[in-house]
């Protein structure tokens, strides 16, 4: 288990109660608060953070019988794709260990892959649920926007993020999906979709009559040998009985940039409160008095020492790492006064085009298809240099969050001894049509 460094914290928690997950293990991403359990998000911030209470999702667990094996490795606070920004190392890839796993919920998909726990529950803000589940071969979820409750979700970016399942199988993705799904009092974005679902049943591998659209938009820049074994599925498809065409939406060559904006901006509110004093760890015992000669204590509780900036200064120094200090200066950059208007504002205006070109695609299509990643693995430590390119292999899952939709990863075969993803986007709520299609589509 260790080998893989899939899991920041390995404890059990067992469940008496009698339940549709009775006698199935889970692993967390370590952003889902877990009462009593240490829940770090990737950051050295949190190191010691104990939540004092459960996230919604996880009561459900606890509700449905799964025992929790531990919290999974993670990007720290989501942001990034595979799994090397975490401050405690990167996670392996099960099926080639001198490959990332993907992220950020790589710990999570490699725990599944890696037969470490039956399920995983890992977060999708732009990607990071599918994009782990395409690189390791399994199967996972990003429920339509406010099916899943946030709350207990350590917030990254609110208006993109849901948390989801992963698994070996569509089937049990499903399954893990009914559990979680549904309205929750504690998370007013939530809605009446997903009360009594049942997306297990759905998983009938039925696609007669169904009409899939292949995005064109985000086939075209993909690795050859992706796009080979993605064409494979689709034909697979065809020929179990549905109809396959073409659509192409015009908006998606802004979606890394509105994304990253969007995403950027939403993270520097959220993480302003880790300063060592409401959150995270307190750095200012541990390097003496402040620059401006202040250094007499004020009298605050929790070793607060100098003036306010600069102790939150160098909490903020010492516990962020360099991905997460970058998107909280751009975001804040792009949130000011003056380029309001020329960032988050057209981003916002992307945002809302993407949203109505999903739509039309989806007035012509049942469910919309591309490869989950475009691109095969990358190999430990090669795409950290460069954080433009790391980016970019978000192409094809961020649309989807910009959009609110739902949509899967589902095995599709092999390149070069690697996984690759098939992606199918459905209508909002449309989860029981992804997963009929999903059940299909796997081999
Ligand atoms: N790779 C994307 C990012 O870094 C998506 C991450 C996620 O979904 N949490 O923002």
């Amino acid at each position: 288990m260790a080998e893989l460094n899939a899991f920041i914290t390995e404890e059990t928690v067992e469940s008496d109660a009698d339940g549709p997950l009775s006698g199935k293990t889970i692993a967390v991403k370590d952003n889902i608060s877990t009462e009593g359990l240490r829940t770090t998000c990737g950051s050295a911030m949190l190191e010691e953070y104990v939540p004092p209470y459960d996230a919604t999702v996880v009561t459900r667990l606890k509700e449905s019988g799964a025992t929790i094996v531990g919290k999974t490795n993670m990007d720290e606070f989501g942001m990034g794709g595979t799994t090397e920004t975490s401050a405690y190392g990167p996670t392996k890839n099960p099926v080639d260990h001198s490959r990332v796993p993907g992220g950020s919920s790589g710990g999570s998909a490699a725990a599944v892959a890696a037969g470490d726990a039956d399920l995983a529950l890992g977060t999708d803000t732009g990607g990071s649920v599918r994009n782990p589940a395409a690189f390791c071969g399994v199967v996972g979820i990003k429920p339509t926007y406010g099916l899943v409750s946030r709350y207990g979700l350590v917030a990254y970016a609110n208006s993109l993020e849901q948390i989801g399942p992963l698994a070996p199988t569509v089937r049990e993705a499903a399954e893990l999906l009914d559990v979680i799904a549904g309205p929750d009092d504690s998370d007013s974005t939530t809605r009446e979709e997903g009360a009594d679902s049942n997306y297990a049943a759905a998983a009938d591998g039925d696609v007669d009559g169904l009409t899939v659209g292949v995005v064109t938009d985000l086939v075209e820049g993909a690795d050859d040998r992706v796009v080979e074994v993605f064409e494979d599925a689709v034909a697979d498809l065809e020929s179990e009985g549905a109809t396959v065409r073409e659509v192409s939406l015009d908006s998606l060559e802004h979606a890394v940039q509105a994304y990253y904006v969007i995403a950027m901006s939403e993270a520097s509110s959220n993480l302003a409160r880790y300063d060592g004093v409401r959150y995270g760890v307190s750095a200012s015992s541990a390097s003496g008095g402040s620059e401006d000669g202040r250094s007499e204590s004020s009298g605050v509780s929790g070793g607060f020492e100098g003036n306010w900036n600069d102790s939150f200064a160098r909490s903020r120094e010492a516990g962020f790492g360099p991905e997460v200090k970058r998107r909280v200066l751009l975001g804040t950059y792009a949130l000011s006064a003056g380029y309001h208007e020329k960032y988050y504002k057209k981003a916002q205006d992307a945002r809302a085009w993407i949203k109505r070109d999903f739509d039309e695609a989806l007035s012509e299509a049942d469910v919309l298809a591309s490869p989950t990643m475009p691109v095969l693995p990358p190999k430990l430590g090669e795409s950290l240099s460069d954080p433009l390119q790391l980016y970019l292999i978000d192409a094809n899952t961020v649309p989807v969050n910009l959009a609110n939709l739902p949509a899967i990863s589902v095995p599709a075969g092999e390149a070069d001894g690697l996984p690759v993803g098939l992606q199918l986007v459905g209508s909002k709520f449309g989860e029981a049509e992804i997963v009929r299609a999903a059940s299909a589509a796997e081999s």
